[in-house]
Order: C-alpha cells, then sequence, then structure tokens
C-alpha cells in the first residue's frame, strides 16, 4: 500500500507524508475514522512510506524487498494487534494477534475497509466480541524489546484500540511514552470516546474522513437490517405496540453485539434518508436501488429517534441486555410518533 493507493483523505495524508518527509515521527499516532473509511490503508502506507528502502517523491517505491513485504504485511519489523476472542480460528484460552495474523492478512488483502464484525468473522468467532488482552500487551513489549531485523523502523499496528481493557492498557502505557529509538505506534480507532483516556492522551491524533459518501452508504445498506428495519416501521406507523415490540425481540436476536450495533448504524441512516426524501433532497441522500426509505415519519420523529438509536448503540456497547435496549428502544420510539 502506497500513498499513491489511497483514495481521498488528501489532507491527512499530506500530513503523514510531510511527518516522514522531515523525519519528524510522532511515536504513537491515533488514526480515527467511521468504520470503513481506510484508516488501516493510511497507517500502512505511512509505514511502508517509513520503511522504505529507496523513496521517490514522498512515496514508498513500491519495489524494494521492504514494500514487497509491506504490500503482504509479512514486514518483520511491523507488528499487527486486533481483538480476538477464541474461535474457529484460534483455539488458545489467551488468545493473541499473531494466532489470527493469516486471517486477518487474508481479510486485509482481500478489502482493506473490512468492519470489525468481517474480522469477527474471519477469525470464525461467532456471538461475542474480541478483546486486547494483557498477554496481548505482554507481547508487544517483548516484540519491541528485539532489535528491528531490517535495521528500519519497528512499528505496532494497533487496529480498534477501544477493545483494549484496563490490565492491558495499563501494561502498555510506559512504552507507549517512551519506546524503544525508532518505534512507531500507529492505533486506528472507529470509536474514539471509547479508547481509554490514558491511551488517548499519549497519541498525536489524525482524523480519517469517508473517502466516498456514496460509496460508504452503500456498504452500510444490508438486507438482514432491512427485513428488521422495514417491519417496525410499519408497525410503528400503524401504531401498532405490540408488533413492533415483536421487532424489538428479533433486533435483540441478532447474533452478536456487532450486528446489533451495525443494526443501529442502518436505523440512523435510513432515518436519515426517509428525512432528506421526505424534504425533496434525494440528491444527497444516496437511496441506492432497491432501497425504500420509509416514507411519512415527521421531522420531530426523526430528530428524537436518531438519538434514541444512538442511545441504544451506545447501552449495546456497554453490554447492556440486547432484550431491554431494543424493548426500550422502541417504546421511545412509540411516544414520539
Ligand atoms: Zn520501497
Amino acid at each position: 500500500m502506497r500513498f499513491a493507493d489511497i483514495k481521498g483523505n488528501e489532507a491527512a495524508v499530506e500530513v503523514l507524508r510531510s511527518m516522514a518527509d522531515s523525519g519528524r515521527i510522532p511515536h504513537a499516532m491515533l488514526l480515527y475514522e467511521n468504520q470503513g473509511c481506510g484508516a488501516l490503508a493510511i497507517a500502512l502506507a505511512y509505514l511502508q512510506r517509513l520503511c522504505c528502502e529507496h523513496p521517490v517523491n514522498g512515496d514508498a517505491c513500491g519495489e524494494c524487498p521492504s514494500c514487497r513485504q509491506m504490500a503482504k504485511l509479512v514486514h518483520p519489523d511491523v507488528h499487527f494487534v486486533f481483538p480476538v476472542a477464541a474461535g474457529s480460528v484460534i483455539k488458545d484460552d489467551h488468545p493473541v494477534s499473531d494466532m489470527g495474523i493469516g486471517a486477518f492478512r487474508e481479510l486485509f488483502l482481500r478489502n482493506p475497509y473490512f468492519s470489525e464484525q468481517e474480522l469477527y468473522d474471519a477469525l470464525g468467532v461467532e456471538g461475542k466480541s474480541g478483546n486486547i488482552s494483557v498477554y496481548e500487551a505482554k507481547n508487544i513489549i517483548n516484540q519491541l524489546s528485539l532489535s528491528a531485523v531490517a535495521g528500519g523502523y519497528k512499528a505496532v499496528v494497533m487496529f480498534l484500540p477501544e477493545r483494549m481493557n484496563t490490565q492491558a492498557a495499563n501494561k502498555l502505557l510506559k512504552i507507549l511514552e517512551e519506546p524503544p529509538a525508532k518505534t512507531v505506534f500507529m492505533l486506528i480507532t472507529q470509536n474514539p470516546e471509547d479508547v481509554m483516556s490514558t491511551i488517548f492522551s499519549r497519541c498525536q491524533g489524525l482524523r480519517i474522513l469517508p473517502f466516498d459518501r456514496s460509496q460508504l452508504v452503500v456498504s452500510a445498506y444490508s438486507e438482514e437490517n432491512a427485513a428488521l428495519w422495514n417491519p417496525l416501521c410499519g408497525a410503528l406507523l400503524k401504531k401498532d405496540l405490540y408488533a413492533a415490540l415483536e421487532c424489538a425481540d428479533a433486533i435483540a436476536a441478532l447474533g452478536s453485539r456487532e450486528k446489533q450495533k451495525a443494526f443501529c448504524n442502518f436505523a440512523s441512516e435510513q432515518i436519515r434518508k426517509a428525512f432528506l426524501c421526505d424534504k425533496g433532497l434525494e440528491d444527497i441522500a444516496y437511496v441506492t436501488d432497491g432501497e425504500a426509505p420509509v416514507r411519512g415519519l415527521s421531522s420531530r420523529f426523526c430528530l428524537k429517534a436518531v438519538s434514541s438509536i444512538d442511545r441504544a448503540s451506545m447501552l449495546i456497547g456497554r453490554n447492556v441486555s440486547a432484550k431491554m435496549v431494543f424493548t426500550d428502544l422502541v417504546n421511545r420510539l412509540f411516544v414520539n410518533l
């Protein structure tokens, strides 16, 4: 991955490129994005530039041995850390990223914009979220204590640091603050508000924006979510609370918290589209083929609904019972009709 391969985000790429050019390399950076904006790809383009043996015009050459290793995610001095859990790929009681690195590489090479749920699917993890544990933190410290194989930079790429538990974070604080020479941490979060403040405060932040709004929305559309959302709207519009609560049960029965959160994102997006379409602003609603935003929802309802859905998503993220969260959500939607 070279800077030249990155779509959009010119400003962020320019910041990273000038850091690399000037040699003023922050030892820890936190890139934050909404899911699917390509922050991981941008982080890798930056590291490839830093590790390249013959950079050309501020970008990696793409041809030297280091670039070839980076392109396959097999550079010996670049370590990948991501949330893991035991599943069909990792069977160990103390799962760490190295055990699932093959699946991670394959996933990234197939689609650099993958979601957290797609990561769990690739790891064969069902019905739970992964985490970054203290075993992982020990692993990172061990790897960084060895000298760089290629003699240049060493890097830790941490995808979703919001999945780190307190014990792991505490263990990493010192090395994040004072890493060995020529060591770079690149953290990529999709929920900056959930990253521990002790970690956040030790990193230089950089916002990564969606590269193409319409593409992002297409990826957010899912038949599975539509099959839950449309009947719920139908029940709400008919003021049929009983049917609406049955929909809540069906949403709560989605296989994992990630799927439940994805449903919340989907529902917010659908309300935004419905709102824009009702205002005659189809042009900026990016309604895709086969998609039919529910009509007839009042503006007041849309605004209240989006904040209720955000609340539900936040509670799901905090492990509150899904049945309780979605029953409450449906009741809130119902009273705001
Ligand atoms: Zn190169």
